[in-house]
């Protein structure tokens, strides 16, 4: 019986296993293999890891505030999960420890478009935008990046690229990727955050990571102006996705995974 995890403090309800239980089941797996929520706090989490092969896991995914304990613990890094500094999924096999991060690659599969040649803006400095920097970074689109807290926003060029800014103009990017947590508790984005609700335009593609049960505030301006948007829930089912095709050597049922997020 192969078991797989997410491993967070806490595991908040959006990551409740529902979308890669649906995916197993797809897959016809669904009677052999689990995928299980713990809640695991920082001081824990290594021993937690170590013991997870001998329990029959045969991987997991990392959330918020694991994902550079994860990277330390490996034994074995992928070069995406090195350089962004951070794991968000972990293979065991041969008693050894595998950390990937498939939130750069999630979020490139989820825009409707390449960003190559793109002037993109990203908000926050934290742990998302990182993966979301590296990645636009690789794509060839030139990187702006803002943060409430401006030192965090230099370290983060300093050691992934793009230039950090502390007075954006909207109507400059093609693309505009928030990447705070600002929307999660009902905070008004356009109080938090360096954006004005109409200057966003029919060119732009607006992506929030932050994902809720409908349409945030900033998607829903960005849409009124005619922007194609992307919500965080996109984001999360391709990122689950990439994780599921590590361990499963399957492609992943998009559709599925995508209903039951949604659900
Ligand atoms: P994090 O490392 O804790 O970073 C939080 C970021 O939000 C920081 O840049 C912080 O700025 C900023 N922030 C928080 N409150 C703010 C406010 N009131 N005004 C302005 N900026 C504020 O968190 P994270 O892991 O990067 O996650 C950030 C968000 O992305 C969360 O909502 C998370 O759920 C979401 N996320 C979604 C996915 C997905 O798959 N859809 C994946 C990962 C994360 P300071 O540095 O100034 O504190």
């Amino acid at each position: 019986m192969p078991r797989l995890a997410v491993l967070g403090y806490p595991v908040g309800h959006s990551r409740s296993p529902a979308m890669h239980t649906a995916a197993l089941a797809e897959l016809g797996l669904g009677e052999e293999w689990s995928y299980e929520a713990i809640e695991v706090a920082p001081d824990a989490f290594e021993p937690r890891v170590r013991a997870m092969p001998a329990e029959g896991f045969v991987g997991a995914n990392v959330t918020v505030p694991h994902k550079s304990a994860a990277l330390a613990l490996a034994d074995e890094l992928a070069e995406t999960a090195r350089e962004i500094g951070a794991a968000n999924t972990l293979l065991f096999a041969d008693g050894e420890v595998r950390a990937e991060n498939t939130d750069a690659d999630g979020f490139l599969r989820a825009l409707p478009a390449s960003p190559i040649g793109q002037r993109a803006f990203v908000l926050g400095a934290g742990g998302a935008a990182r993966a979301v920097v590296w990645a636009l970074l690789r794509e060839g689109a030139a990187v702006d990046v803002w943060n409430r807290t401006e030192l965090r926003s230099r370290h983060l060029c300093e050691e992934i690229g793009g230039d950090a800014i502390g007075a954006p103009d909207q109507t400059a990017y093609e693309l505009i990727v928030n990447t705070t947590a600002v929307g999660l508790g009902g905070e008004d984005p356009f109080a938090e955050l360096p954006l004005v609700p109409g200057r966003f335009a029919a060119e732009q593609t607006v992506v929030d990571m932050v994902y809720g049960s409908g349409p945030t505030d900033l998607l829903r301006a960005a849409e009124s102006a005619g922007a194609a948007t992307v919500d965080g829930i996109e984001i999360l089912v391709q990122q689950g996705a990439l994780s599921l095709e590590l361990w499963t050597a399957r492609p992943a049922p998009l559709e599925t995974m995508r209903a039951a997020a949604r659900r």
